[in-house]
């Protein structure tokens, strides 16, 4: 996901800058996107993002457009910060937890994820599918 903060004199004025978003250029959109809660949550503050139930909604400019040629690009949250397992994508609570869970569940199997051989993967970001 690339994206482009657009600044203006205005921007220094909190209330002002909220009641003019979106003011982001959306320049490439993966179809998975990974961001950090705070970023998400600098976001919906600045108002070029909304929330509701598992949907991210990002408000940008298109490319070459102007500021009243809008462009929502829709994400879906898959999975929040913590332990997954690589095996079948089940949320796990603590490192014992996880442990147990592959040694139980998936006994003698390679990880499918060669950067986690553990067979779990801690995940830092919210972890999010276009729709
Ligand atoms: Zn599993």
């Amino acid at each position: 996901m690339y994206l482009k903060r657009l600044y203006s004199h205005q921007d220094r004025d909190p209330d002002v800058a909220l009641a003019t978003a979106p003011r982001l250029k959306i320049i490439h959109a993966n179809e998975i996107w990974r961001v950090t809660p705070a970023a998400l949550l600098e976001g919906v503050m600045a108002g070029y993002i909304t929330m509701s139930k598992s949907r991210v909604v990002i408000h940008g400019i298109v490319p070459g457009g102007t500021t009243r040629t809008t462009q929502d690009v829709v994400f879906r949250i898959k999975r929040v910060p913590g332990l997954w397992c690589c095996h079948c994508g089940l949320r796990l609570i603590s490192s014992p937890v996880a442990q147990k869970h592959v040694i139980d569940q998936h006994a003698g199997l390679v990880s499918p994820d060669k950067n986690n051989p553990s067979g779990y993967q801690q995940l830092n970001a919210v972890e999010c599918i276009r729709e």
